[in-house]
């Protein structure tokens, strides 16, 4: 019998009502691995009821509490690593070692929150007027829901759910429907930590069971990871149905390659940041920006690479690069290859001829050589394992095309020059820089999100900005005042 994948809600799996599922696969096989339920607008409201009466107890445990059910947490997630990034792989495809690289930055953010108690302090101000003390207290939204992409199947709910539990609320994941067993595997570590039912919940699904979230009145705040115009959507919709929303997008991330830069070393970080996890990451660098006379010498030095990368099933040690998500995926990310030869670029490797294992949802490594602006592997965030090579003259040059471009994730100089590197820092539009590192996603205590089209909303993602989405601040004004010496005073209240 196929395997069911079912929402978790109130402390247990709780099976589907609505009769729809969609087929999970196992993208190293090509095979179904199993079906997982898709909730109805009712399923959703059946949630978030759970969640309502959970948060109205959670947020009366203590800071300590709180931090205590963190800190176990954090020790089951370290514990159980290796049976999670064999959940990640099987659905996902990623190889085993970059499954437990997510959970271990997933695990960070469990860290961060943790330290709940010191976070959520707030500010104090003795005698601002005679006999009269302010201070400030955040406090939780309730229910909030977390929307979530295939991509990071543990790492990105981690980023969302740590500090949403940790400041007060109750959370519901809705994890994307092509990985969702991770999701499950999270609940149960929850409640093994102590977590009271109801404070975390599972609801899987599709655009309906987005769409119930979107507009059910107690969903307070949404965040929200995946493509720029679901962001879009998202961002709209919640927002006029009064909620906070954060919804990061895609992204179009540009390394810029200076003359200086050591060949060598640059070659390994595009590599590593393109073709990492075949290209399926936000953070991905998909474009390589040549300045000047080091274009020919990193195109070579790419190119040298990429044959001694072996491409395979993900539970293989042995293996670099597992599987594209989904058949369709893997085949749009062709047709991009296609479109870029039929435009004008130069394919220097092709991953469409490359002896790739039968059967599983494979493509080889693609590296397309003076690719300009206009063409489609330019303009549209592709998800697969190409790097577009854009030759510039300058330094300048290269700045104003990231400048240009609409989305604004990460991006990354490499140079040996200082002056050059500050002055990028200083003049890039984009939300996330690495000075010489690849892959810049910024630690637990500072927060993560991009500009332009890759971020809709005010706030970024964990850190302080996600302890501050995840609450509301409240400002209390008090007095002890001696009874005798009380009067009526019609006058607006003024500090004295
Ligand atoms: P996606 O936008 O297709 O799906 C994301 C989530 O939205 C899933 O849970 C999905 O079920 C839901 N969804 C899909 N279509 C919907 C619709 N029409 N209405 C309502 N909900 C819908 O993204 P994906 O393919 O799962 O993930 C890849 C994308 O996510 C890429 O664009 C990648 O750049 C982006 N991403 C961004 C970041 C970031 O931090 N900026 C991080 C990871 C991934």
């Amino acid at each position: 019998m196929t395997q069911r994948i079912s929402h978790w809600m109130d402390g247990r799996k709780t099976a589907g009502t609505s009769g729809r599922t969609a087929p999970v696969y196992s993208p190293a096989t090509g095979q179904a691995s199993a079906e997982v339920e898709l909730a109805s607008g009712g399923e959703v409201q059946v949630a978030v009821a759970v969640a309502v009466a959970a948060a109205k107890q959670w947020r009366h445990a203590s800071l300590s509490q709180r931090a205590g059910v963190l800190f176990a947490f954090r020790q089951l997630l370290h514990e159980r690593t290796d049976e999670l990034a064999a959940i990640v792989t099987a659905e996902h495809g990623k190889v085993l070692s970059d499954a437990a690289g997510e959970i271990a930055r997933g695990l960070e953010n469990v860290e961060f929150a943790a330290g709940v108690p010191a976070l959520l302090k707030g500010g104090f101000s003795e005698q601002v007027s005679t006999g009269v003390d302010v201070y400030s207290i955040r406090q939780p939204l309730g229910v909030v829901a977390g929307i979530t992409p295939f991509n990071f199947p543990v790492m990105v709910p981690l980023w969302m759910c740590a500090g949403a539990i940790a400041c007060g609320n109750a959370f519901i994941l809705k994890p994307s429907e092509k990985d969702p067993s991770a999701s499950l595997f999270l609940a149960q570590m929850w409640k093994d930590a102590g977590l009271p039912d109801g404070v975390f919940s599972v609801v899987q699904g599709d655009k309906e069971a987005v769409d119930a979230l979107l507009a059910h009145p107690d969903v307070a705040a949404v965040s929200f990871v995946g493509s720029t115009p679901i962001a879009r959507y998202i961002y709209e919709t919640g927002t006029a149905a009064g909620k906070r929303v954060q919804a990061l997008g895609g992204a179009k991330n540009h390394a810029l390659v200076m003359p200086d830069a050591d060949v060598d070393m640059a070659a390994d970080a595009v590599v590593s940041a393109a073709y990492g996890s075949a290209g399926e990451r936000c953070m991905a660098l998909s474009v390589a920006v040549a300045v000047g006379e080091v274009a020919d010498s990193l195109v070579d030095a790419v190119a040298a690479r990429l044959p001694k990368l072996t491409i395979g099933d993900g539970t293989h040690p042995d293996t670099d690069i597992g599987p594209l998500i989904t058949a369709e995926h893997r085949d749009k990310v062709a047709g991009y290859i296609r479109a870029g030869a039929a435009q004008g670029a130069t394919v220097v490797v092709d991953g469409r001829d490359q002896d790739v294992p039968a059967g599983g949802f494979f493509l080889g490594t693609t590296l397309l050589d003076h690719v300009t602006p206009q063409m489609s592997v330019y303009t549209d965030e592709i998800f697969g394992p190409v790097l577009c090579v854009v030759r510039a003259d300058t330094y300048q040059q290269g700045l104003a095309l990231i400048n240009a471009n609409p989305y604004a994730n990460g991006t990354a100089i490499f140079t040996r020059d200082g002056g050059a590197a500050r002055a990028f820092q200083f003049d890039v539009e984009v939300g996330m820089v690495g000075i010489n590192v690849p892959v810049p996603v910024p630690v637990a205590y500072y927060s993560f999100g991009g500009w332009k089209a890759s971020l809709f909303g005010d706030s970024h993602m964990y850190g302080a900005e996600g302890m501050s989405f995840y609450t509301r601040g409240k400002v209390v004004t008090s007095r002890w005042p001696d009874p005798a010496t009380s009067a009526v005073d019609l006058g607006f209240p003024r500090t004295r």
